[in-house]
């Protein structure tokens, strides 16, 4: 299989939230049949659902693979694990939550992958760090990501500063 082109998500909310983004950030050049190409600056954001947790530091990243869609996920989800995330309620606070944002121009619903991401178009804490590093990304129906990112009406989202 060639090299596909693949967008991941990534945020975190406990223990050194910075820490764990950016150390999965350079975890992820260490996948197997994959390189890392760009990575986002990092953002901080109110968390969605529960209220009652710390805020969000996400940023995204691409990488180049030969890993299926499924294969990758796997990866994503053994990184998570290493991270020591234990997953307990939904939208609840995380160590490190890695989303398949986009996977070439697939669309799929299956049990364990939906592609694109279903929030992608809605969430800014994903939105803003995609314009950033991919200013030219369309999503596989088309709409491109700066102007989903320029079109969001309020939200809680912001670089984060230097030294945060
Ligand atoms: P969330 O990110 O919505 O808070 P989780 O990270 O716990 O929740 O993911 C829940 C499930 O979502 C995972 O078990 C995974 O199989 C499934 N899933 C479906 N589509 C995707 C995707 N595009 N990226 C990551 N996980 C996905
Ligand atoms: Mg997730």
């Amino acid at each position: 299989m060639m090299d596909q082109r693949a967008w991941i998500g990534l945020g975190s909310n406990l223990d050194d939230p910075g820490g764990h983004v950016k150390r999965a950030l350079e975890e992820l050049e260490h996948l197997p049949l994959t390189r890392r190409l760009a990575a986002s600056t990092c953002y901080v954001s109110r968390p969605i659902g529960p209220a009652d947790q710390p805020d969000f530091v996400n940023a995204v990243a691409t990488v180049a693979t030969r890993l299926s869609p499924l294969a990758l996920l796997d990866q994503l989800q053994a990184l998570e694990q290493r991270h020591g995330r234990v997953r307990q309620r939904h939208w609840g606070p995380r160590t490190l939550d890695l989303d398949l944002l986009l996977f070439a121009d697939y669309r799929l619903a299956w049990p364990r992958l939906t592609l694109p991401h279903p929030e992608l178009a809605h969430r800014a804490f994903v939105l803003l760090p995609l314009a950033e590093v991919a200013p030219e990304l369309r999503l596989p129906d088309g709409r491109s990501v700066s102007r989903l990112a320029a079109a969001l009406g309020d939200h809680d989202v912001s670089p984060m500063l230097p030294g945060a």
